[in-house]
């Protein structure tokens, strides 16, 4: 392990454990921000899905360090503390997009520990099979749909003129993920029919990726997880004018009322794009809470309507002593 890695290790966990670090921490609340729960560690560890995607074993051994450093709670208990006062620190999990391996892969493990979860869907996608570019792109680039397929859409990004990087092929697989990943990066520019129509010259998948609305209302059921929205298409706010935002806005707060008997009054903006518009449009539209990706530490003194949270990765949760060192920083990196 590198010496500055091993550093941010100690100190985190001394911060962690003294009197200094608690009192700090006291009152706060952390909201942790994870995506994907894929059924295979090393896979989950390239470079392309590190950011988004963390393994069962990661997963696993996150939640047990969470449980020993902090007291597990649902993310409204964050905004609106109930009378039990507590000396640790308080922790939330949040997930975006509303994966599929959410039910599959996470649910099983928060349950085997008694980990409450907030789960914030892209309507439009749930019980559907619409696919999200970034995966479907992403793995069939990759090869995972065959050599065809990869064949085909590289053709497609060509004529969208977006080719893939010249030496990409030749490359060994860990700098052929990271050069995958930047190439994804770089397709976020790109408009949502262009991206729609590349996502289509995927091949379909045998399983859809996202939930459907009967997992959706069986985590639900099971009181330890909740909802809410995460746009309707995924579209980012700030790019939307505001009839368009009011429609994404709507739909998906209404699918979330027909579809749960219990959504939460939070909204989670698609890539946390956020401005002054988006923030006060969603409050009109009845949430007085909303998250964005910001890093930080929720303190009260927060804008309600920008809250930070602290991101997960595959590498974090192998090592999650290094969130007590983002902590330490206030919720820097
Ligand atoms: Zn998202």
């Amino acid at each position: 392990m590198a010496i500055k890695q091993l550093l941010k290790r100690t100190s985190g966990w001394l911060y962690l454990n003294s009197p200094v670090g608690r009192n700090q921490l006291q009152g706060a609340g952390v909201i942790l921000m994870l995506h994907r729960v894929l059924a295979d560690d090393p896979a989950a560890a390239l470079p392309h899905r590190n950011e988004l995607c963390v393994g069962p074993k990661a997963f696993e051994h996150l939640l047990v360090w969470l449980k020993k450093h902090f007291d597990c709670v649902p993310l409204m208990e964050i905004f609106q503390p109930g009378k039990v006062r507590s000396e640790r620190p308080k922790i939330t999990l949040t997930f975006d997009d509303g994966w599929r391996d959410n039910a599959l892969n996470a649910y099983p493990l928060l349950q085997k520990y008694q980990v409450p979860a907030s789960i914030f869907l892209s309507t439009d996608f749930i019980g559907s099979r619409q696919r999200f570019w970034w995966e479907s792109i992403g793995e069939t680039l990759w090869g995972s749909h065959g050599r065809r397929a990869q064949l085909l859409l590289i053709t497609s990004l060509q004529q969208a003129g977006r080719p893939l990087p010249e030496p990409f092929a030749e490359l060994d697989v860990e700098r052929r993920s990271l050069a995958l990943l930047h190439f994804l990066q770089s397709l976020k520019t790109l408009s949502p029919m262009t991206l729609n129509r590349l996502t289509d010259a995927c091949p379909d998948e045998s399983l859809p990726q996202a939930l459907d609305w009967h997992q959706v209302r069986s985590l639900e059921a099971s009181g330890l997880v909740r909802f809410g929205p995460h746009g309707a298409s995924h579209a980012i706010f700030t790019g939307l004018d505001d009839q368009r935002l009011h429609e994404e806005l709507s739909r998906s707060r209404d699918a979330l009322r027909d579809g749960c008997s219990r959504p939460l009054p939070v909204y989670c903006y698609p890539n946390g794009d956020n401005d002054a518009r988006v923030r006060e449009q969603v409050a009109t539209h009845g949430f007085p809470f909303a998250l964005g990706t910001g890093t930080g530490i929720y303190r009260g003194t927060n804008d309600p309507l920008n809250l930070p949270r602290l991101g997960v990765s595959q590498r974090v949760a192998c090592n999650p002593q290094l969130l007590s060192w983002r902590l330490y920083r206030g919720g820097r990196a």
